[in-house]
Formats: structure tokens, sequence, C-alpha cells
């Protein structure tokens, strides 16, 4: 069986922290919520590596970003870090089959932005209140072994309006005890490649210690998981698969160079 390359990146900007802050965070992620992801998220199908921001080439040198087919996104505070470079490589290796899979705050990350073209804002507050979450797509694979509905004790509100292109198809739907609604889970597709936002995630709440939080993102990575990775994208196309008849009257000028 071949083995998915997942590859969990985080920015790991709050589990270092100092103060009250910090030592809550690391009492649930004592090694990174990315570490605490591949290990929970661990099985036989899976090979799953854990990087951080301030590693080198932001945790995602060629060697690790071109051997990845799920890519799993955790940021917050340190979004505007990532190099614009290295979102061009995400976005390319996205668009060639990789799969990705944005985790809460992450709705604002460069590479997010990029892939949805638009801005991803939404509202939230941390009010510590209870979050429900609905299946409304039973049949789709990343919602298999999911109750019909399940709670996040407390967690911090993400709420509606959130601009994401309409073209998602909504996985799960929240409730919040304030009367806030929330997309939670949406399922894209970019050209050859699978993208899935899940919102929870709240790094002072033990959210990636919940089973179905878990279950949820180990369904989303066999789900985004590509069959293969296409090289690269040929655009012009020379020989028509049809006779074309009508003559080029611009025949004479070859108009590959500037196309290019
Ligand atoms: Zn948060």
């Amino acid at each position: 069986m071949k083995k998915i390359n997942v590859t969990v990146w985080n920015e790991f900007k709050h589990e270092r922290a100092g103060g009250a802050f910090g030592d809550l965070i690391r009492k649930y992620y004592p090694n990174g919520m990315h570490r605490t992801l591949a290990e929970k998220l661990a099985a036989d199908d899976l090979t799953i590596r854990a990087v951080s921001l301030d590693e080198p080439e932001q945790g995602l040198p060629e060697g690790i970003l071109n051997t990845t087919d799920v890519l799993l996104w955790w940021g917050h505070c340190a979004h505007a870090e990532v190099k614009d470079e290295l979102v061009d490589k995400i976005q390319l290796r996205v668009l060639a089959g990789m799969g990705l899979i944005v985790l809460h705050s992450g709705h604002v990350s460069k590479i997010f932005r990029r892939m949805m073209g638009t801005a991803c804002r939404l509202r939230w507050r941390e009010a510590g209140e209870k979050e429900r979450l609905w299946v409304v797509s039973p049949s789709h694979p990343i919602a298999k072994g999911i109750p019909e509905t399940f709670v996040i004790p407390n967690h911090e509100m993400y709420g509606e309006p959130f601009d994401i292109p309409q073209d998602g198809k909504i996985i799960f739907m929240s409730w919040f005890e304030g009367g806030n609604v929330f997309r939670s889970g949406v399922a894209f597709e970019r050209d050859n490649g699978k993208i899935f936002y899940f919102s929870p995630g709240h790094e002072t709440f033990p959210v990636y210690h919940d089973p179905h939080v878990l279950r949820v993102i180990g369904n989303a990575i066999r789900w985004a998981a590509p069959e293969k990775i296409f090289e690269s994208r040929v655009t012009p196309q020379p020989e028509s698969p049809e006779h074309v008849y009508t003559q080029n009257p611009l025949k004479s000028i070859d108009t590959r160079a500037i196309h290019q």
C-alpha cells in the first residue's frame, strides 16, 4: 500500500509564548499543535511530518514540499512572515494535485486567501462558548463516521459572514451559544488539487484532542490525497486534435514567445 505523505505545518508561536497564555497552551500542546496533530493522526496508511515556520526555508524546503501529498496549515499571528515565494510554490503544488487542509485561524493565511481569491474574513469572539457542529453533507467522505451533530464544549466563535467563494461544498455547519452560525467545514477543488477548510482548533482549548475533530481531519487527508501529482501544466497547444481549415492571417508571425 502506498502511504500518504502528510506534512503538518504550524507557525508554532503561541505554544512558545511566555506567561499564563503560553502555559495554558502548553498544557494541551506541550510540543506544539503540529506535533500533537502528527501523533494523534498517526495511522498505518500515513507518513506524517511536523514542521514549523522558524525551521530552515520556513519549514517547507523543496525536499519536503515536493514530497508532500497533503499539507495541513495552522497559522494565526505570523501569517505576514510567510514569504510570498513560498506561497507561490505551495499554490503551484496544490494546483498540481497536492491536498491542502487549512485549519482554524488559517482562514486568513496567505495561502488560503491565494487559493480562494477572496479576503476570507469572518466574525469572531473569544467567549469560550459552546459550539455545536452539524453534518450537512452526510454522504461526503469527510463526514464518514461522524455523528449527525457533536459539541465542542468551549471554543472561540467564528461566524458568518465568511467571504469565501460560493463554489465550496459545505460539509459542516456550526451553531454557537451566542447565536452565531458558521460554515465550519467547506471543501473546494482548484485545478488538480483539493482543499478543505475546517474551523475547529483555537489554541487555548484542547480541540485537537477531540476524537470527532481528529476523525474529520483524518478523513479530509484521505479525501484530499492525490492519485498523482501533475508535474507541470502545458499551456500552448500548437497541434489541434481536429484539422483547422481557416487560414491563419498571422501565420508568418510566431506569437508563442509573447504568450508564455
Ligand atoms: Zn483562534
